[in-house]
């Protein structure tokens, strides 16, 4: 614990202003080169791999990654425990991870990436009992009004349950699986080097610990049919994109009595024409009348809480940006409320009519260059440069 520990983006090797693209890229390909499966007895790729699995469970997160853009290891370390990362409580529980590795690994719900990390708290589905379900990601587009304000949502998501005829068996009722003899019934061969342990499936049985001679032929012996789940849920207040709600229990269903595992919803907020959002705040990029830029005056400014005045000094320049206190979006977790952030853009009038068009030129006669200091300034500086070329010879 006494180790300097590395920052995080340095540990992924990614700018601090990185996508979340761009780290999960950077993390996948740490991943794969030091898995510890593949660097068996390799304790320096061993702890890289942790390394960039703790890097990257916390900059995935983007409330977890504030913290620790703002205040550093210190931000997040409660979340990590005494005794350093705790992978099954802290992690998106393999189901982030499945996502990204399962294509290298191989689909599977209980395959060698989850049994490394599970340890022996994960019983496999040899022991001829219950088995937990596996957590489930979805991915869910919401408009911001939704996000805004929260909502409720229906949802259907494919899931895998027991077979009801053979009860998540997979043998045919009547007869009986054969114990396994490569592998004793255990469904794992275990391979140590070093400290570390590697467990793998066994190659004959593929991890079941018995072979099946008779299936069961509404699941074709799997055990497991596909099912489908409705259920409605409620979108917090404030949620972002990226935001991860955590829905205990309604994963995939349990295996034989095991309990369920949990659902994972990622939000991902549709853009508005009208608000753009960072974090808790608000911007809009909104038109000023000429007339209210140069003369100053007053303007509607559209808010999530309705409507609010703001004033134009006189004088004001395209790009100004203007900050409405409290006037943001409220965060679900951390209770900030943001703040409205309006740059305003002048917009130049249109359509003029032969009148205003008089006006207009009427104007221009009276107008000096001491009424365009900045244009005083840029020509000035431009013909500065114009004098040191010809001084040069050019
Ligand atoms: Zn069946
Ligand atoms: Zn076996």
């Amino acid at each position: 614990m006494a180790t300097q520990k590395k920052d995080y983006y340095e540990v992924l090797g990614v700018a601090r202003d990185a996508g979340a693209d761009e780290i999960k890229k950077a993390y996948r390909r740490l991943a794969m080169k030091n898995h510890p499966d593949r660097n068996p007895g390799d304790s320096a790729a061993e702890s890289r791999f942790k390394e960039a699995s703790e890097a990257y469970e916390v900059l995935s997160d983007p409330a977890k990654r504030r913290n620790y853009d703002q205040y550093g290891h210190e931000g997040v370390k409660s979340s990590f425990g005494p005794g350093g990362f705790d992978f099954r409580r802290d992690f998106t529980h393999a189901s982030d991870l499945q996502d990204i590795l399962g294509s290298i690994f191989g689909e599977s719900g209980g395959g060698i990436f989850e049994e490394f990390f599970g340890g022996g708290h994960r019983r496999s589905r040899t022991d001829g009992g219950a088995r937990r379900g596996a957590d489930m990601r979805f991915d869910l587009e919401i408009d911001f009004e939704e996000a805004v304000f929260g909502s409720e949502r229906e949802i259907t998501l494919p899931m895998n349950k027991d077979c009801e005829t053979c009860s998540g068996s997979g043998v045919k009722p009547g007869s009986r699986p054969e114990t396994c003899k490569h592998c004793g019934g255990s469904g794992a061969v275990v391979s140590s080097s070093g400290f570390f342990q590697v467990r793998q499936a066994c190659p004959v049985c593929s991890g079941q610990g018995s072979i099946i001679r008779n299936p069961c032929r509404d699941c074709k012996g799997n055990g497991r049919v596909r099912t489908r789940t409705r259920l409605t849920l409620r979108i917090p207040e404030g949620v972002n994109t990226g935001s991860r709600l955590r829905l205990a229990g309604k994963g995939e269903p349990g295996s034989r009595g095991g309990p369920n595992g949990d659902l994972f919803v990622i939000t991902h907020v549709r853009p508005h024409p009208v608000f753009k959002r960072q974090d808790e705040d608000l911007l809009c990029e909104q038109p000023v009348p000429l007339d209210v830029a140069t003369l100053g005056g007053e303007i509607q400014v559209p808010t999530v809480k309705g409507y609010a005045k703001l004033k134009v000094p006189a004088g004001t320049e395209s790009g100004k940006v203007f900050r409405i206190r409290g006037k943001g979006i409220r965060d679900p977790y951390q209770k900030i409320v943001g703040d409205m952030h309006v740059r305003v853009h002048v917009e130049i009038p249109s359509k003029l009519s032969s009148k205003q068009k008089k006006i207009l030129r009427e104007l221009r006669e009276s107008l000096t260059m001491d009424n365009y200091p900045r244009a005083q300034t840029f020509e000035k500086q431009s013909e500065k440069f114009y004098d040191r070329k010809a001084k040069m010879g050019h």
